[in-house]
């Protein structure tokens, strides 16, 4: 038998805190949510090594380090709104349940999404609602909200999503090129918004209206 939790301290221990995550409940959260059930029976081996993981359809789980790094720049306390676009295996959306009030996670490919859906059901999220769709035009009937994180990289970051921000909101996105991203993070002050540059990074594309074209 694995010992997960194990490889989840040992994941937090090597990977996370040496590289400067500090967020005490962001490394609460990655030392709970049971990585492994978020890959196919196959890969479950290697869900805590420090890298991305196949999910099918050409899509990835992102390396628990770009997680972990995601998730601290949101700086959630608990009560947040957050909005998650690029479902993928449902890992991340886990993540943003454990640190804030209600996740909506949207996801293009529908097979992930009801995949991602019902693991999230089995583990117990009643706080996360996954939708299939295009996430680049957000989710106008649910906005504001007072975090956003985009998990594809995207050319620039959709102006829909800017807009459903809330004021003193905190939005996060790989930005730049097909194959290689920043990560960037904005905050919205009085209408206002600021921008911060983070650490280099690869993400899958962001596919959609106010993303790359297909
Ligand atoms: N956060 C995920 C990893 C995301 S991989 C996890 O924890 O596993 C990026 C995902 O974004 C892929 O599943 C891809 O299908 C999805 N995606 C790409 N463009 C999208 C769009 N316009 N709207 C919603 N999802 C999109």
């Amino acid at each position: 038998m694995t010992d997960y939790e194990e490889l989840r301290r040992l994941m937090v221990e090597t990977q996370l805190v040496p590289r400067g995550i500090r967020d005490a409940r962001v490394l609460e959260a990655m030392l709970k949510v049971p990585r492994h059930l978020f890959v196919g029976e196959s890969l479950q081996h290697k869900a805590y090594d420090d890298m991305a993981l196949p999910i099918g359809n050409g899509q990835t789980i992102s390396q628990p380090y770009m997680v972990a790094v995601m998730t601290e720049l949101l700086e959630l306390k608990g009560d947040e709104r957050v909005l998650e676009v690029g479902t993928g295996s449902g890992y991340q959306a886990a993540i943003l349940a454990e640190l804030a009030a209600e996740v909506y996670s949207v996801e293009r490919v529908e097979p992930l999404a009801v995949k991602a859906r019902e693991r999230l059901e089995r583990l117990g999220y009643d706080n996360v609602h996954i939708m299939i769709g295009d996430g680049t035009e957000g989710l106008p009937d649910k906005a504001p909200f007072d975090r956003i994180i985009i998990t594809a990289g995207t050319p620039e970051v959709p102006a829909p999503l800017r807009e459903q921000l809330a004021d003193n909101g905190i939005l996060v996105a790989p930005v730049g090129a097909r194959f290689s991203q920043q990560l960037i993070r904005l905050r919205k002050r009085e209408g206002g918004i600021t921008e911060e540059h983070h650490t280099p990074c690869v993400f899958v594309p962001l596919v959609g209206r106010y993303g790359w074209k297909e």
